[in-house]
């Protein structure tokens, strides 16, 4: 027995969508998810919207009806993993408030796997994770954005991909209410003044991390507030993308 299986063994994982404990043994097969979820997943298949990454219905289409409607101007473009299912609503639910923080890995694990083409073709010299403030970091213990993050900088190493997370250019100042209660309008308002940030203008390319894309006005006005900061290209990864067919 290796000191990992003992871990296992006393702390036994646990599947990343329904939470069960998974059965000991066969472990790669059972690290992250037991037989029934493992359909559960919808990954992001193209046609993708060439903008937010979300999937469309037709390949005649260069954007999603969201974005056709109200192109965001601050980030240049981005990709997420997931469908935003039911399943994985709950998941990423689970992460932040029943600290499943070990989910993020799983999800940072596939992004760096399926994703490491795009990943080095972008190419940015960091992540940024968006910022929480000070007293949600305290309730919960972690952001999951940095931690999700840190896992894709480490995953994408073993691919030979260098990118940093630097969590020093952008801070939530405001502590925001839970923004997805919220309309686009009101979101919006709520987003008002809630960053600072300081000078980066020595970082030409950076690359947004969160766990979802809704309406993209949070990570429209990160990207902006790094723009502002001297960044020139922002693009962002999230681990789900609402749908928008
Ligand atoms: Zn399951
Ligand atoms: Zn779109």
């Amino acid at each position: 027995m290796t000191l990992e299986d003992i871990k296992k063994f006393i702390f036994p994982s646990r599947c990343v969508l329904c939470d069960n404990v998974l059965p000991y043994g066969d472990k790669l097969r059972n690290e992250y998810l037991c037989d029934d979820c493992r359909e559960k997943l919808e990954y992001i298949k193209k046609p993708t919207c060439k903008k937010c990454g979300a999937m469309i219905s037709s390949d005649k289409d260069q954007y999603c009806v969201r974005c056709e409607r109200e192109m965001h101007e601050s980030f240049i473009c981005g990709f997420g993993l997931l469908r935003y299912n039911d399943y994985v609503k709950e998941s990423l639910h689970k992460i932040k408030y029943s600290r499943r923080k070990e989910y993020i890995d799983f999800y940072g694990k596939m992004l760096a796997k399926v994703y490491k083409e795009r990943f080095r073709n972008i190419n940015p010299e960091c992540f940024v994770p968006v910022p929480i403030h000070s007293e949600r970091l305290r309730e919960r213990n972690f952001n999951q954005s940095s931690v999700l993050a840190n896992v894709l900088s480490r995953e994408l190493a073993r691919y030979d991909i260098d990118i940093p997370v630097d969590e020093n250019i952008i801070f939530r100042k405001k502590n925001t209410r839970v923004l997805n209660k919220l309309d686009d309008k009101d979101r919006k308002i709520e987003l008002d003044d809630a960053f600072t940030t300081n000078d980066s203008s020595h970082i030409e390319k950076a690359m947004i991390v969160d766990d979802i894309y809704t309406t993209g006005s949070t990570i429209e006005k990160v990207a902006k507030e790094l723009k502002k900061s001297g960044i020139k290209e922002v693009y962002f990864v999230v681990v789900a993308v609402v749908d928008n067919l």
